[in-house]
């Protein structure tokens, strides 16, 4: 059993290696009071910013730069490939940490609840989203034969995923996005994404800078029914609806130039029911002034909205999915002691863009920092540190130096199929990609 080194400062654990957790960290790391070690569950860290973000945004995945910055804090330790609550239970991090903070995010896609909606060939968005960003546990999706897509929500899921299937995979070779996804969207077969939003254009949460790269596909017509957005609204809208529905507008007006695909979007239009026997071949919607139509697809992607699944030996809300927080100290047993916390969308449900899980992690590091002098108070058991911990239950962990290696095999991936770096995305790769450094550090003892 080896003694715990790091006792000076405030051990923190974190739960999920997404934004908000390496956001955490940074926080909790910037002024050399406390070790952090960031657990994940996946091979590979970074969560939404790896698995959520759309390949094509590259600006948006820049975030990686701070986030590798953190990682290389030697107060911040990195432990990929350890499900907690199995590998490690809660009970045992709560005993080595002066705190814990937890995460893990909200991954699982919403159902809509209608029938027919458990059809092979309807999917969460959030399945889409997971496999063209090569997340380990994704459904595999074959576009050869899907012609019709039908896309339900009105949010920046709905416009990603709608995005990437009308997208010209020529331009998706400069992303790391998987060599399995690429070779699948070559051979798509879709020509049409019908993008359904249950209440009028005014109403949309489409962000507009993301709406307007849907009118700069290339090669693709987009389709707004005029009759649909020429009422004005009424009552207090805000610039970024008005700027929204500007854009409607002027599509709904627009020339179409024939294009070979096109992305249609009806509003004020709900879906009912998913058709068709062994697979999806129609969807039935009815928009609010009653009428009732269906429409012919092969594929539907629900993408209204994310969950957090519960964590083994952590609070949850039944309704809200999320973990019950008073100043994000966690709730248990309707006390809300300092010692555990919670960040980003496990507490907040899924809302927000990347940056605004950076205030809210310095928010919840502020509250740890004031609780600081209880929590050192907290006496640690002397037990052992987490990686012996680990070794002794044949956990094969992936630190730090295995995500530099796992990134370098995906650089040399990308130079092999003469593109920038490319995406790893089976679980096995990617822990023998994270295990080569070890392999090599070993062979030169
Ligand atoms: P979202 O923005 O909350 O949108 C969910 C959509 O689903 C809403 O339009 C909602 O309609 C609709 N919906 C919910 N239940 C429905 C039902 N039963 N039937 C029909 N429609 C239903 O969620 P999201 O798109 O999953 O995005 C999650 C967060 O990530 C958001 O904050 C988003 O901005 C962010 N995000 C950002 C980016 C980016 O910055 N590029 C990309 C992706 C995601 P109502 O409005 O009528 O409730």
């Amino acid at each position: 059993m080896t003694s715990v080194a790091r006792t000076r400062n405030l051990r923190v654990a974190v739960v999920g290696s997404g934004p908000a957790g390496m956001f955490t960290a940074g926080e909790l790391t910037s002024e050399g009071d406390a070790d952090v070690d960031i657990i994940e569950r996946l091979p590979a860290p970074m969560g939404l910013l790896r698995y959520g973000v759309a390949p094509d945004h590259t600006s948006i995945k820049s975030a990686a730069t701070i986030f590798e910055e953190i990682l290389a804090r030697p107060s911040v330790r990195l432990f990929c490939n350890v499900p907690v609550g199995h590998a490690v239970s809660i009970e045992e991090l709560r005993s080595r940490y002066h705190a814990v903070v937890y995460a893990t995010g909200a991954t699982s896609g919403r159902d809509l609840m209608i029938p027919g909606e458990q059809l092979p060939g309807s999917l969460s968005a959030a399945e889409f989203v997971r496999w063209y960003n090569g997340h380990p546990e994704a459904t595999k999706f074959d576009l050869a034969h899907t012609r019709r897509v039908g896309v339900v929500g009105a949010g920046n899921v709905a416009l990603d995923v709608a995005r990437m299937l009308l997208k010209s995979p020529t331009d998706l070779r400069q992303t790391d996005v998987p060599a399995p996804v690429l070779d699948a969207l070559e051979v798509s077969g879709v020509t049409d994404v019908h993008v359904f939003a249950r209440r009028e254009a005014i109403y949309s949460k489409y962000t507009t800078k993301e709406l307007r790269e849907i009118g700069k596909l290339t090669g693709v017509d987009v389709i707004v029914d005029p009759g649909q957005v020429e009422s004005d609204p009424t009552g207090e809208v805000s610039m970024a609806a008005k700027r929204n529905l500007d854009l409607f507008r002027a599509w709904s007006t627009a020339d179409r130039t024939d294009a070979p695909r096109r992305i249609h979007f009806h509003f004020a239009t709900r879906p009912v029911s998913v058709l068709g026997t062994d697979h999806v071949t129609a969807l039935r919607v009815e928009r609010t002034d009653g009428s009732v139509k269906e429409l012919s697809i092969d594929l539907l992607l629900r993408a209204v909205g994310y969950f957090a699944q519960p964590l083994d030996g952590v609070p949850s809300d039944q309704d809200t999915r999320t973990i019950p927080h008073q100043n994000h100290r966690v709730v248990r047993d309707g006390m809300a002691p300092a010692g555990e916390y919670a960040v980003g969308w496990a507490k907040r449900g899924p809302s927000g863009v990347i940056g605004t899980n950076r205030a809210d992690a310095e928010e919840t590091a502020d509250v740890i920092r004031a609780d600081r002098s209880t929590l050192v108070e907290r006496s640690l058991e002397p037990v052992n540190d987490l990686p012996d911990l680990l070794s002794d239950r044949g956990v094969p962990f992936l630190d730090r130096d295995s995500w530099a290696a796992i990134v370098r095999s995906e650089a040399d991936l990308g130079a092999r199929l003469g593109r920038a770096r490319v995406k790893l995305h089976e679980w096995e790769a990617m822990v023998e990609a994270g295990s080569l450094h070890l392999k090599s550090s070993t062979a030169t003892i």
